[in-house]
């Protein structure tokens, strides 16, 4: 099998509800480049990224020049074991694991397909019906924060991620979090997330005063270093995600005693073939692993469900359905959450079908 053409297309997903983050980080319509790869037996594989503005090192506009100097490796190439053909790719264009990310999710889509096997068999194979979901909760007032949490509550959500930090008030967040587990009851998991914009000052007066309580912290602030003096100073767990991007933060966040949970996003790490390495490197560390992606639609959320469902229970903290948080949907028929727990689609491959009417134009194609 060859890899014929290479079409993209740029889809503006706009999220339900604005999100706010710290750091002025803010997610409301943002561009979701979407991948297809042909071959010339016919099959397609099907690939997604959707970088978050100010977030990480990606942006969306870089997705398609990334894409258009690794075409021509691509073109000519057998799809067949994606970890060959991007092992090529990494050698023609160093970094870039975002515009990676959507190629190497194709590669797998294609590769699925070509064995007439769902993914996750491909994956480490299914090890669970379905997967417990987080819910995320914009960082807004703390009254209204613990009733979006209630209201998740009543469909089924038992972990809840508290946006802290938008506004730089330690106090509000101190009550964010206070509300929030007080509206969930006990049982349910509760953590605060910084998105690594705090100060090790701000974050450790809030870990202090809410420290009686059972609450996890996620990446107060910008270097390990100071998330290990927000850890010291409450004893509370503590997640990491966007400082643990590749082998090497992994194994520095686990020496420093930070990494009780991770965060594994597919396009932090550029894709599925190494973020399938890290989780299981993760299972070695004895890090709880939430399996997900910055941001996309339904072909992302289809991608991470597979290797969320191939992951040991023990080790999968939780994983995310992105698609049930913006439009437009991309396939209507695609996995949404059912009482706070989700299950990759059935069928081969990424079992996703793209709705190419609401794809629109296409924004670039390679032969
Ligand atoms: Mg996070």
């Amino acid at each position: 099998m060859k890899i014929t053409d290479i079409t993209l297309w740029v889809v503006p997903l706009t999220s339900h509800e604005t999100y706010y983050m710290a750091g002025g980080k803010t997610c409301d319509t943002v561009d979701s480049v979407i991948l297809r790869i042909d071959t010339d037996k016919g099959l397609a594989g099907w690939g997604e990224v959707c970088p978050i503005p100010h977030y990480l090192a990606a942006y969306a506009k870089g997705v398609i020049p990334a894409i258009a100097e690794m075409a021509p490796v691509l073109i000519g190439s057998d799809p067949i074991g994606p970890e060959a053909v991007m092992h090529r790719l990494d050698a023609h264009l160093i970094g870039h694991r975002y515009a990676k990310s959507a190629i190497d999710i194709a590669l797998w889509d294609l590769t699925a397909k070509a064995a007439n096997l769902p993914l996750y068999a491909l994956l480490g194979g299914r090890q669970t019906k379905d997967m417990p979901l987080y819910h995320s909760i914009t960082c807004v007032a703390p009254e209204d924060m613990a009733r979006m949490a209630k209201e998740a509550y009543a469909t089924g959500i038992r972990q809840f991620q508290v946006k802290l930090g938008a506004d730089n008030n330690w106090e509000a967040d101190i009550a964010r979090l206070t509300l929030v587990r007080e509206a969930v009851g006990s049982g349910a998991l509760v953590y605060g997330d910084w998105n690594n914009s705090g100060t090790q000052l701000d974050c450790s007066r809030v870990a202090r005063t809410v420290s009686h309580l059972d609450i996890m912290l996620e990446a107060p602030c910008p270097t390990m270093e100071e998330c290990a003096a927000v850890k010291s100073a409450s004893g509370l767990p503590m997640k990491m995600d966007e400082l643990a991007h590749d082998t090497a933060s992994l194994l520095q966040a686990h020496r420093m005693g930070i990494m009780d949970a991770v965060a594994l996003k597919l396009s932090k790490f550029g894709g599925l073939s190494v973020t399938r390495r890290a989780r299981d490197l993760c299972m070695h560390l004895g890090a709880r692993m939430c399996i997900e992606d910055t941001w996309g639609s339904d072909i992302t959320t289809s991608a991470l469900l597979h290797l969320a469902a191939a992951t040991a229970p023990r080790n999968l903290l939780n994983t995310c359905d992105l698609s049930g948080y913006v439009g437009p949907r991309i396939d209507e028929n695609a996995p949404t959450r059912q009482n706070g727990r989700i299950a990759p689609p059935s069928g081969v491959g990424l079992g996703v079908s793209p709705n190419i009417e609401v794809l629109g134009q296409q924004a670039a194609t390679f032969h």
